[in-house]
C-alpha cells in the first residue's frame, strides 16, 4: 500500500513519520519549500518527498492520501483525487487507526488552546500516562512513533476534524462556535458548525460529549441531530456572577489561586475538570493542578505593571468572541488596543463593555477605517498607529494610575507582524522597555 501526504508541516511528517514505521511505502509532496527541520528528518528517515510543487503521476498512484489541514478541500488536486475514488483522509484520522489509547478531543472556535494545556496539566498531576498534541505541539501521528500512553489530550481544528472517518474519541468537548474560518466553509455557518460536531459523530453510548449549553449553535445542532455520546452539559460562559468555586457532582473546586481569569476560563477550566475526573484524577490533585497551573502567552498575559497601569497581552484573541471575554474578565477601564486584518467582524457584542469599559482606543492596523467608525461615536479617544512602539506610546498618554493597557486586536496579524506570536512578543518588548526607561 502507497501512502501519499499532502503537505510537510507538523501534521504531514508525523503522518509520514507514523506510516513509514507501520511498514507503508510513503511519499510526501509540499506545494511550498519545507522547513529545514522537517526536511532532515524526512531524509534521515529515508522517506521521498518533493517540495515546490505537486507530481501529479506519483501521488495518483497513492492507496490512500493524508491531507495536511492547511489545504482546503475545494483545490483542484484534491478534488481529481476524489474523483478518482482515492481516499483522502487527515493525519488525526490515519494516527487514531494506530492506537487503543484513551483519546480526549477538544475543539471549539475559541479556547482550544487554554482548555487542552490544563485538561493535560491536571491529568499530568494527578500522575496519568498522558500526552498532548494536535493542533498544539506535536501531532497525534507523531506522538504515536513514540512511547504509548494511556490518554491522548488532542486539541483539534475544524480543519483536522474535516478529514475525519471513523476518528472516536472517548471523551470530546465542544467549548463554543461562532463565526471563524467561513471562508473555508463556503461563508457558511451551518458547515462550519457541522464540521465542529464531526468531534462526536463516531462517538458511542459509552463515550462522552462535554458541551457548551448556552452557546445557541450547539443548542440548535443537538434539537435536530443525534450525539450516541452521554451527554454533559456545562453551563456555559454567559453566566453573570463572578465566581471561583466550580462545583460538579463530586467536589468543590476554587479557582481563587489560579492564574485563569474571566468567565471564559472559568468555563475552560469546569470542562477541564470534569475530563480529569471523567478519569479518575483525584480531588486533591486537580486542585493543585489548577492552583498552578501557567496557560501559554498571548492569551490575557499580564505582562508587567509600569506606573501603577497593568499591560495585558491577549494577542491570541483574533476574533470578536475572544474579545468579548477578555473585556468582560476587565475590572479596570481599559485603554484598548484593536485592530489588524478585519475577517468580516461584526462589532455588536462589544458594543456596550466598550462603551462601559474603554476610556480609549488605539487602533492598531493599516486600515483601521472600519474601528473609527464603529468605535468614535461611543469612544471620545480613538487613534490610529502602525507600530506595538507607537500604540504604546500613545496609550501611555491616556493611561492613569489604576487602568489597564489591553492588545486584544480582534484581528489577524498578518498586515503588519508574521503571526499573533510575533504582535505579542513585540507587545511584550515594547512594554519592557517603557519599564525600564521608568
Ligand atoms: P484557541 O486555541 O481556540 O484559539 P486559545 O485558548 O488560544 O483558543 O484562546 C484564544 C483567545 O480566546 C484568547 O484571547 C482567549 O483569552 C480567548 N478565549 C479562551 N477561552 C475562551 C472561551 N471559552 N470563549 C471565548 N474566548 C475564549
Amino acid at each position: 500500500m502507497k501512502i501519499v501526504v499532502l503537505g510537510a508541516g507538523e501534521s504531514g511528517v508525523g503522518a509520514a513519520l507514523l506510516a513509514k514505521q507501520q511498514g507503508f511505502e510513503v511519499f510526501v509532496s509540499d506545494r511550498g519549500a519545507i522547513k529545514e527541520n522537517y526536511k532532515a528528518e524526512l531524509i534521515e528517515n529515508k522517506i521521498a518527498f518533493e517540495e515546490g510543487q505537486h507530481s501529479e503521476k506519483k501521488i495518483f498512484e497513492a492507496s490512500e492520501i493524508i491531507k495536511s489541514p492547511g489545504i482546503p478541500d475545494k483545490v483542484d488536486l484534491i478534488q481529481k483525487l476524489l474523483a478518482a475514488g482515492i481516499p483522502v483522509i487527515s493525519e488525526i484520522e490515519f494516527a487514531s487507526k494506530y492506537t487503543h489509547a484513551k483519546i480526549v478531543g477538544i475543539t471549539g472556535s475559541n479556547g482550544k488552546t487554554t482548555t487542552t494545556n490544563l485538561t493535560y496539566h491536571l491529568l499530568k498531576t494527578a500522575g496519568k500516562d498522558v500526552a498532548i498534541g494536535g493542533n498544539v505541539g506535536y501531532s497525534f501521528a507523531r506522538l504515536l512513533t513514540e512511547r504509548h500512553h494511556e490518554i491522548y489530550v488532542l486539541e483539534l481544528s475544524s480543519f483536522q476534524l474535516d478529514g475525519v472517518v471513523d476518528f472516536r474519541p472517548y471523551i470530546s468537548i465542544l467549548l463554543n462556535i461562532t463565526p471563524d474560518h467561513l471562508d473555508r466553509y463556503e461563508y457558511k455557518m451551518e458547515n462550519y458548525i457541522a464540521s465542529k460536531f464531526r468531534i462526536a459523530m463516531n462517538q458511542r453510548a459509552e463515550d462522552f460529549f462535554i458541551y457548551n449549553s448556552a452557546d445557541q449553535n450547539i443548542e440548535q445542532f443537538l434539537e435536530s441531530e443525534d450525539v450516541n455520546a452521554k451527554r454533559l452539559p456545562v453551563g456555559g460562559s454567559a453566566d453573570d456572577s463572578d465566581q471561583r468555586i466550580i462545583k460538579t457532582d463530586q467536589h468543590e473546586y476554587d479557582l481563587s489561586k489560579s492564574s485563569l481569569k474571566g468567565k471564559h476560563n472559568y468555563f475552560n477550566a469546569t470542562c477541564a475538570i470534569k475530563v480529569a475526573e471523567l478519569l479518575n484524577a483525584d480531588a486533591e490533585s486537580i486542585q493543585r493542578g489548577l492552583n498552578d497551573f501557567v496557560n501559554d502567552p498571548h492569551r490575557l498575559e499580564s505582562v508587567a505593571t509600569v506606573d501603577e497601569v497593568e499591560y495585558i497581552n491577549d494577542s491570541k484573541a483574533t476574533n470578536v468572541d475572544a474579545v468579548f471575554y477578555a473585556l468582560d474578565a476587565m475590572t479596570k477601564p481599559v485603554i484598548w488596543i484593536v485592530g489588524g486584518v478585519d475577517k468580516g467582524n461584526d462589532y455588536g457584542p462589544v458594543m456596550t463593555l466598550v462603551e462601559d469599559k474603554v476610556k480609549a482606543v488605539i487602533c492598531l492596523g493599516i486600515d483601521n477605517e472600519k474601528l473609527l467608525e464603529t468605535f468614535s461615536p461611543i469612544v471620545k479617544i480613538i487613534e490610529e498607529t502602525q507600530s506595538v512602539d507607537e500604540a504604546i506610546e500613545r496609550a501611555k498618554v491616556y493611561a492613569e494610575s489604576g487602568d489597564v493597557v489591553l492588545l486584544s486586536p480582534a484581528c489577524a496579524s498578518f498586515d503588519l507582524f508574521k503571526n499573533y506570536i510575533d504582535r505579542g512578543e513585540q507587545f511584550k518588548r515594547a512594554v519592557d522597555q517603557i519599564n525600564q526607561r521608568k
